[in-house]
């Protein structure tokens, strides 16, 4: 496996200081990512020689005062920076050089959308630390060129020589993203591991990039019809290799993001309804089956009306998202924190010690009793009441009712308590 750290550094290498500041300010404004700007090769030396610079990534030049560009990519690529070529001109004969050398990409600087092409190309590439890959062949060279390839793009990768091999790597590390597999191996084929996969990893979860070197026309298609995302007919060239790879994470990651945004609520950024039935009932399950415990809190924000009348709608909305960010500084990530209504929310907590939840969530109460709401005009504070199911029942609704039942009498007997 190899792995590198995970450093957000960028170095750029350009010496037109006003293009190099451009690309800069981009970046750093579009991405979270923090860019050293070099002009000189010697100023790239000095940059990367202190010890308190780790870049990730370099994007590079080509003509530089005091290098050719040759030089400075051979000079990155020693300090195990991955370049990203970005220059003015590039002939064939360049290219397949450049190729050879294990870079990232070319960008070639000719419009204003090469700049967008390398701002997205840095993004990529920045998502990709750290996300597990594996790779499949029963070459061993092919396997070794394919997992430079994508170590370059900084993946972290594994290595497997044939498809039963591959299952137990996949089995620890369900959070591999990419699946590289060649067909022809004499242990399990890429299509019969493809479809062995597909039973526990969706689509949209693992990309699966079949490949082969057979002259069968059908091949492509039979990957696909099995549930790979993808196919590459051998031989293939790097540049096209990296294209299938990004195209396929970048998909992964847009399904990714509208998931994401489909289980939260917009204001609070909390979890929404949907979402808490969809996994509430699976933690039920789990927890009637006896590999969990689970508890249900109702909480539910006293008069609240009164602070819409009195400081105005906007500035309760302003308090909901308070209160969403105190309380998802709170919960563990495995709990479900879900805004249930307007201004009711509902805790599912996992694994919270049975005799200590009331005192728990005594403490969130409190917790939220002493913070200051900031409304920018004035500050505020609120108080919420919660009532609990400190135990699994049947269903989850039978367990949000006696949850209610018990936040109807922690508000009859005087509010800002907890009540089981
Ligand atoms: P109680 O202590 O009994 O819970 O009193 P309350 O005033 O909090 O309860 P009530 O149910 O009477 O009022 C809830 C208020 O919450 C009414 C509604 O306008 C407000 N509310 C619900 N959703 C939102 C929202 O998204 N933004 C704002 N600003 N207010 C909301
Ligand atoms: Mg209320
Ligand atoms: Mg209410």
């Amino acid at each position: 496996m190899k792995e590198k750290t995970n450093s957000r550094q960028l170095l750029l290498v350009e010496d037109s200081k006003s293009l190099g500041l451009m690309v800069k300010d981009k970046i750093e404004a579009q991405l979270a990512l923090s860019v050293s700007l070099a002009t000189s090769f010697a100023e790239t030396r000095r940059l990367i020689a202190d010890q308190r610079n780790q870049f990730f990534l370099a994007i590079l030049d080509l003509t530089l005062p005091d290098a050719s560009g040759n030089e400075v990519v051979d000079y990155v690529l020693t300090r195990n920076i991955p370049p990203i070529i970005f220059a003015g001109r590039f002939n064939q004969k360049l290219r397949d050089t450049l190729w050879q050398k294990m870079i990232v990409d070319y960008v070639l600087k000719e419009n204003p959308q090469s700049i967008d092409y390398l701002l997205g190309l840095v993004r990529r590439i920045a998502n990709n630390s750290g996300v597990k890959a594996l790779v499949v062949d029963d070459s061993r060279s092919s396997r070794l060129e394919l997992s430079n390839m994508l170590t370059i793009h900084r993946f972290c990768v594994y290595e497997a020589g044939n498809g039963e091999e591959a299952l137990p790597i996949l089995e620890q590390h369900p959070d591999i993203k990419l699946l590289i597999t060649d067909n022809d191996m004499p242990t399990m084929t890429g299509l019969q591991l493809t479809k062995e996969i597909r039973h526990r990893h969706a689509k949209d979860e693992l990309a699966i990039i079949g490949l082969s070197g057979t002259d069968d026309k059908t091949i492509s298609t039979q990957f696909i019809k099995n549930g790979a995302n993808d196919f590459l007919s051998k031989p293939f060239s790097t540049e096209e290799f990296y294209c299938r790879v990004n195209q396929n994470m970048d998909l992964l990651e847009y399904i990714r993001q509208i998931k994401e945004s489909s289980n939260r609520d917009y204001l609070t950024g909390l979890y929404n309804r949907r979402y808490f039935f969809e996994m509430g009932k699976k933690l039920l399950a789990s927890a009637k089956r006896g590999h969990i415990e689970v508890a249900i809190a109702l909480l539910d924000i006293d008069f609240f009306k009164k602070v819409n009348d009195t400081h105005g709608h906007d500035a309760g909305d302003l308090v909901l998202k308070n209160l969403g960010a105190v309380l998802l500084r709170r919960f563990r990530e495995t709990d479900i924190v879900c805004r249930y209504g307007g201004e009711e929310i509902c805790i599912l907590a996992v694994n919270m010690a049975g005799d200590s939840i009331h005192e728990i969530f005594n403490g969130v109460r409190e917790n939220i009793a002493q913070t200051t709401m900031d409304l920018g005009r004035e500050k505020i504070r609120i108080t919420v009441s919660i009532g609990l199911c400190v135990e699994a029942k049947e269903s989850l609704e039978e367990m949000i009712t006696i949850a209610d039942e018990m936040l109807y009498a922690a508000k009859e007997n005087g509010r800002n308590q907890v009540r089981f």
